[in-house]
């Protein structure tokens, strides 16, 4: 890690926290993102189905725009927040994996009217195992019977304004997920309840609809990580980088999608990947990214950088990146670096996203 000379001019070097969203097919895991967004990605899907991953980035302006209601005086550190989306369709469970291997804290979206189904308790297994953090995004509160609407405010807001009867059904739906959580292991309670973070995992109420609990789920994600993520968010020169898609972008070329995980890219860096016949060499050519609040798969213009800090979703364009391999890292060569065997540690990664591939 760097030194730096103050806790204030750490807190100004803190990285974006990733963050993925998780859970069974039609929880709404796309409708929160467009609604985050301001966006359609939902209706613009074959059948609504995430087939890639994608990337968004949220700058931190916007997320405190967005949740001044709840808390005017919150003290955001961080620059911004990076929103990984993983395909739902069972067919996709290595990208699946795959996204949530990138992330510092996930969202397990998981449906009110459902409880938890089964590939809830898959997203859960992962999480278990890799040991990540998440939030629970109990969705669609607005399919209470008589609930009534009031877009985008703070959950408890929201729901001081229900009727008896809907204050009852959330409750009885609430009690119900949270013993089904507690089957599986996991202690959950309501975040505003919770005197327990750490141990008992946060549950927001959201609407992806109308936006009730959004700001909570914002300000929570972005609290908790700086809070307790201090270390792991602090930027070091390291770069930690993963090829989630290869690609022909019209008038680019053959281009490899990334997440930046860690560390700063440049405009000329020379950067090795795995690649089906051997490791690549190659330069970056061009740093692009999508606007703040646009999705990296959907076309659209791009933003050009000379350089970019983490945690960012990037479109790289460079030569020969035709026989680029998704699911591997991305490696700089940096001015100490032995070619020979950088291009020997990406192409470890191959066996690693083979075996994946086989299994799935
Ligand atoms: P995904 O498969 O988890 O990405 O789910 P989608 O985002 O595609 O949503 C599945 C369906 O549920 C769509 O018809 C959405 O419009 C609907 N939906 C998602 N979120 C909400 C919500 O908060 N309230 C209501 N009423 N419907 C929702």
């Amino acid at each position: 890690l760097q030194k730096y000379s103050s806790a204030s001019e750490r807190e100004r070097n803190l990285r974006s926290p990733i963050c993925c969203i998780m859970g069974h097919v039609d929880t709404g895991k796309t409708k929160l993102l467009d609604f985050i967004r301001g966006t359609n990605v939902q209706e613009c899907e074959a059948g609504g189905i995430t087939q890639q991953i994608g990337a968004t980035y949220f700058p931190i302006e916007n997320i405190q725009q967005r949740t001044k209601e709840l808390k005017a005086d919150a003290k955001l550190n961080v620059p911004g927040l990076l929103v990984i989306d993983t395909p739902g369709h069972e067919s996709f469970s290595n990208l699946r994996s795959r996204g949530s291997g990138l992330c510092d804290i996930a969202i397990l979206v998981v449906d009110i009217m459902h409880g938890l189904e089964r590939q809830t308790i898959e997203s859960l297994d992962l999480l278990k195992m890799r040991n990540t953090e998440f939030v629970v995004a109990l969705n669609k509160v607005d399919r209470l019977y008589g609930w009534k609407t009031f877009r985008n405010t703070p959950i408890v807001k929201a729901m001081k304004q229900q009727s008896k009867d809907v204050q009852n059904e959330f409750n009885i739906r609430l009690t119900q997920i949270i013993t089904e959580f507690k089957n599986q292991g996991l202690n959950t309670e309501l975040y505003y309840k919770n005197k327990d973070m750490g141990e008992t995992f946060n549950i927001v109420p959201t609407s992806a609809i109308s936006g009730e609990g959004i700001p909570d789920l914002l300000l929570l994600l972005v609290q908790w990580t700086q809070k307790t993520m201090f270390e792991k968010l602090t930027s070091s020169n390291e770069i930690q980088c993963t090829v989630l898609e290869v690609k022909v972008a019209e008038g680019h070329g053959t281009t490899i999608d990334v997440v930046l995980v860690n560390g700063i890219l440049h405009e000329g860096d020379q950067i090795v990947v795995c690649g089906m016949q051997g490791a690549i060499v190659t330069t970056i050519r061009a740093l692009l990214t999508p606007h703040p609040m646009k999705e990296l798969r959907v076309k659209g213009t791009y933003l050009h950088h000379k350089e970019i800090k983490a945690a960012q979703g990037i479109k790289i364009t460079a030569q020969g990146l035709e026989h680029a391999i998704a699911g591997t890292s991305l490696y700089v060569v940096g001015p100490n670096d032995e070619l020979e065997d950088m291009k020997e540690s990406v192409m470890e990664d191959m066996r690693s996203v083979m075996s994946r591939i086989d299994k799935s």
